[in-house]
């Protein structure tokens, strides 16, 4: 890292200076109208916005190949790592090395998000993950045995020591990996404008941190600042007027900056329109990241506040979730007896609610139950009673709505509820536009250079749902490709 002088320049002498420099930028008129020049810059080869997955991984591919490579993040050390730091830890690989299998793994993908999402992203996550995973570990990260993901045809790697566990430690060994090869972090320091050149290439960006207004310069910046789940006013814009209200299961400082200093510096947005762009998931409220009973749910009978089902609970946790927003104060719960309880498939969900404190509702009997969670019991009732009388081997046809499969009784001789849940958003699907090797695009398709971007807020891998894991591993594929590219480009 180089700092340069204070400059002491006003707006009208730097410019004619970066003029005649070329690569030392200012930034656009419009911009300039919002920050004053900086007390103090940095040089170095490529600036990463954002601790979370997808800037580690960027940033240690990028400093060992050589690269001077600095890693900002607006929150403190204490919160680095953003909705990486939260997640689950389950990274979705090719169940093994051959072409079969990743040739099933793009085929789910694509079905997944009902042909409309991001293809040529799903290739390259299917040519890189395993090997992308593997490399995590030479880093010194560990993962449980990897197992399958039915109903998918793929294999799931979860963090060590397990589900909602893994991820502080991972992104902590991540950072000494970032720091031994000369990398360097700078917390609560907030970026706020790209700068770029006459020839409209990306050459740093402005920040504001605790030394004030700082220009960090570089031929190359990757964007890895995650997606908008917290942004009330994106959601409410491009996806719903519901969705601004929702719960944000992740951090409030989602707020989308990378997409917004992108477009600021004429970069096209993707993917943003409507439901299908986010992920919503029906969680405890009082547990929003970790309490998402997602294994048991297929399983279960959902009922809203009358006690009436809504959805066919086999889709899984993302359409359940969607379909909450039209029922009644946005509540439900799930209805399931002592076989479900004491199954294998529903160890995950009973197991993780137990670590975190959250207690499950236990009845003798449906009235026990319905007055315990405040739903009217004939109502109750009625509902199990017709879906115990629909079953016809692993499915439901004929009930409204219909269970296409995963359909068991709900039998004593204890009854329980997981309530009460309330949606809220997980992630975002929109993004930056970018080509297979993470550059940004400008709407036409033109390539921004020096302008990288990956993870939640690139590209726009899904439609309406995703695999799980595909988040993380996106962010680790595609961070590493950003890295990849960024450190070429700056010692080009
Ligand atoms: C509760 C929960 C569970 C999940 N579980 C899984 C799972 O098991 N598997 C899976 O695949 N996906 C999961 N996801 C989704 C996945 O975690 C995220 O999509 C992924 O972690 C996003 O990583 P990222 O690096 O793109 O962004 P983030 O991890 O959000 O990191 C972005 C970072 O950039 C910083 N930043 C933003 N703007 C600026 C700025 N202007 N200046 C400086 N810094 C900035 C942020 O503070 C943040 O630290 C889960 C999400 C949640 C909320």
């Amino acid at each position: 890292m180089t700092k340069s002088d204070k400059t002491g320049m006003n707006r009208r002498t730097m410019l004619a200076a970066t003029g005649a420099a070329g690569l030392a930028a200012t930034i656009t008129p419009v911009q300039a109208a919002l920050l004053p020049d900086p007390d103090v810059a940095f040089d170095f080869d490529v600036v990463v916005v954002g601790t979370g997955m997808t800037g580690v991984a960027a940033a240690l591919e990028a400093a060992q190949t050589g690269a001077r490579v600095v890693v900002l993040e607006k929150l403190s050390e204490k919160t680095m790592g953003g909705n990486s730091a939260l997640a689950g830890g389950g990274f979705a690989v090719p169940s093994e090395d051959s072409d079969a299998a990743r040739q099933s793994y793009v085929e789910d993908f694509i079905k997944k998000g009902k042909g409309r999402g991001n293809s040529a992203l799903y290739d390259v996550f299917a040519a890189n993950a395993r090997r992308d995973v593997d490399w995590l570990r030479e880093n010194g990260v560990t993962f449980l045995p990897e197992g399958p993901l039915p109903p998918y045809r793929l294999n799931i790697a979860v963090a060590e020591p397990g589900w909602y566990m893994g991820m502080p430690s991972l992104l902590k060994s991540m950072r000494a990996k970032i720091e031994e090869a000369g990398g360097e972090y700078r917390f609560d320091t907030k970026a706020r404008q790209l700068k770029m050149d006459k020839t409209g290439a990306v050459v740093g960006l402005r920040a504001v941190g605790p030394d004030g207004v700082v220009d960090f310069n570089a031929p190359s910046v990757v964007l890895a600042t995650g997606g908008y789940a917290a942004n009330r006013q994106m959601l409410a814009d491009y996806s719903d007027p519901e969705a601004g209200g929702l719960m944000v299961r992740g951090r409030e400082t989602a707020t989308g900056d990378g997409l917004l200093m992108a477009q600021e510096a004429g970069a096209g947005l993707a993917g943003m329109g409507g439901l299908m762009a986010l992920h919503i998931a029906a969680v405890d409220p009082r547990e929003t990241a970790a309490g998402n009973p997602w294994a048991v749910l297929p399983y279960t009978v959902a009922v809203n506040r009358h006690g009436k089902r809504y959805v066919d609970e086999s889709l899984g946790y993302v359409a359940h979730g969607k379909s909450m927003l039209r029922q009644p104060g946005q509540r439900a719960a799930l209805i399931f007896g002592s076989g479900i309880a004491e199954s294998d498939a529903a160890q995950p969900t009973l197991g993780g609610f137990k670590r975190l404190g959250i207690a499950i509702t236990e009845a003798d009997s449906l009235d026990e139950l319905a007055a315990a969670i405040d739903v009217p019991a004939d109502a109750l009732k009625a509902t199990v009673e017709e879906y115990n009388a629909a079953i016809d081997g692993d499915a439901a046809p004929g009930l409204v709505p219909p269970k296409a499969a995963l359909a068991r009784r709900i039998e004593g001789p204890r009854f329980f509820a997981i309530q009460p849940l309330a949606p809220g958003v997980t992630l975002t699907f929109g993004g930056i536009m970018i080509d297979p090797t993470a550059r940004a695009l400008e709407a036409d398709g033109r390539v921004i250079p020096g302008l990288f971007a990956a993870g939640e807020g690139a590209g726009a891998p899904f439609f309406d749902d995703y695999i799980g894991g595909g988040s993380l591993i996106n962010c680790l594929v595609m961070g590493r490709v950003a890295g990849n590219q960024a450190a070429a480009r700056a010692k080009s």
